[in-house]
């Protein structure tokens, strides 16, 4: 069993990348579950009830040498308690690398982009699996979130791209609207 999860203080990207990159594992035959490391802000509560999706629940607490995957964070101060203690086998960020280590050889997919879920959307492409409309819709959602609907600096052109393509996918006809 791998546990997927965000950072603590989850925001709309930690907890919708939980989701998705978890659903994505599986679909590639991996024992992934998605967990979250603290309690749902009020726009994240709206976009899984906008889903029709379920909170993933509360991680418990790991034993030492536990398989985790992060998405959305990877330093230690952003992650449980007992972090140095797991076995991170992998790491979906678009984060600066901090403090991690690893008793593995892990998987790692950085890039410099404005939201986890754009890295998500390739992580799909790359695999050659479709995406649905639930992954779209919270992919799409993300993205829209972490870049202040494309007003924050740290927005690409990948994440522009991203929600081109997402949008239709999601059943969601009027951006601006839903980005409100
Ligand atoms: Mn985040
Ligand atoms: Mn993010």
């Amino acid at each position: 069993m791998l546990a997927v999860f965000g950072h603590l203080n989850p925001d709309t990207d930690a907890i919708t990348a939980a989701l998705v990159y978890a659903r994505l594992l599986t679909r590639q035959g991996v024992d992934a579950t998605a967990h979250r490391l603290g309690d749902l802000n009020f726009e994240t509560a709206f976009v899984l009830s906008e889903a029709g999706v379920e909170a993933p629940a509360l991680l418990p607490e790991l034993p030492a040498g536990a398989a985790v995957a992060l998405v959305d964070h990877n330093e230690s101060a952003q992650s449980v308690p007992n972090l140095a203690e797991l076995n991170v086998t992998r790491v979906v960020d678009h984060h600066k690398l901090g403090d991690l280590t690893t008793t593995q050889p892990p998987y790692l997919r950085f890039e410099p982009v404005g939201c986890t879920g754009t890295i998500l959307l390739k992580l799909h492409r790359e695999a050659g699996l479709s995406v649905e409309a639930l992954e779209a819709r919270l992919m799409l959602s993300a993205i829209l979130s972490d870049t202040l609907h494309f007003r924050s600096p740290t927005t690409t052109q990948e994440d522009r791209d991203a929600v081109a393509f997402l949008a239709p996918v999601a059943g969601v006809e009027d951006v601006e609207a839903y980005a409100l």
